[in-house]
């Protein structure tokens, strides 16, 4: 069985005290059905947001907990030095944690690629999301909460996808149902 989302924010706290001292900063953290190409991904918006894919921990249940170390290196990363990617600096403090590999935390996957930066558009009012591969240049409300036309109360809030982690092929996915 998963854990709840509140259960999450509870592992959270103790990682947080565990490895960081405390000095990650505050993350929501949520399931994401959609998810099926990534087990976990951060947003850095106005809120840190920590995604993790119910699907795969399914699966592999033991890959929760690096996972969100995994991502709560780059809240860390992002909260004290404004840094978003797999550098030196995040694999010293993910070292830190007991990880030697970025990749080792994905159960038995291997990742193939990471894919480049997308958008994702947000409605904080009723959770609709769109993904776009650019920043979108003009307004944009949410097509759920109003289906007619642009209403400035339900604007999307637009994030960046620092990280999708690839955690198989569609051939493993095959395979596994097959076998
Ligand atoms: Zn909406
Ligand atoms: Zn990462």
């Amino acid at each position: 069985m998963l854990p709840t989302e509140p259960d999450l924010q509870l592992l959270f706290a103790r990682l947080n005290y565990q490895y960081f001292n405390g000095t990650a900063p505050d993350c929501r953290i949520r399931y994401n059905e959609r998810f099926s190409n990534s087990a976990g991904r951060i947003t850095y918006g106005a809120q840190l947001t920590i995604e993790l894919s119910p699907k795969h921990f399914r699966r592999y249940p033991d890959a929760l907990e690096p996972t969100l170390l995994h991502e709560m290196v780059h809240a860390w990363c992002y909260a004290h030095f404004r840094d978003t990617g797999h550098g030196p600096r995040f694999k010293k403090k993910l070292r830190e944690c007991g990880i030697a590999s970025i990749y080792h935390d994905l159960g038995n996957v291997r990742p193939l690629t990471e894919s480049s930066k997308r958008y994702i558009l947000r409605c904080e009012h009723c959770g609709f999301e769109a993904l776009r591969r650019k920043r979108p240049g003009k307004p944009a409300s949410c097509p759920r909460c109003n289906k007619r036309r642009f209403d400035a109360r339900f604007p999307l809030t637009i994030y960046e996808i620092v990280e999708t982690r690839a955690v198989g092929t569609t051939l493993e996915r095959a395979a596994h149902r097959n076998g």
